[in-house]
């Protein structure tokens, strides 16, 4: 399993790379619909990103990945995203859709 989830965190530079497709597709259409979700239904920000982001994890325990193994994949995605924000604070501003 480890290395299934191996595959859906690290990059490759074909145009067809599966992360690169789920991190636009995250961006463009989740993360907005999951922020105006929590407005439009007055829920607290950032409640349906935990709970949604739980839950689709929850999935994965359903399914039979190893928690040891989502918790290392999370942790990884965590970093790299720690690591942009950080590079793009460097270079000013907010990164879009997370403004
Ligand atoms: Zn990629």
């Amino acid at each position: 399993m480890a290395n299934q989830l191996d595959e859906l965190v690290h990059h490759d530079e074909t145009d067809e790379c599966p992360v690169c497709r789920a991190q636009s597709f995250v961006e463009h259409a989740l993360i907005p619909a999951v922020a105006a979700w929590e407005l439009n239904n007055e829920l607290p920000r950032f409640s349906l990103a935990l709970h949604g982001a739980s839950a689709l994890l929850g999935v994965m325990l359903e399914e039979g990945v190893a928690r040891i193994d989502i918790d290392a994949a999370l942790s990884e995605l965590l970093d790299d995203i720690e690591h942009q924000i950080a590079e793009q604070d460097t270079m000013g501003g907010p990164p879009q859709g997370r403004a």
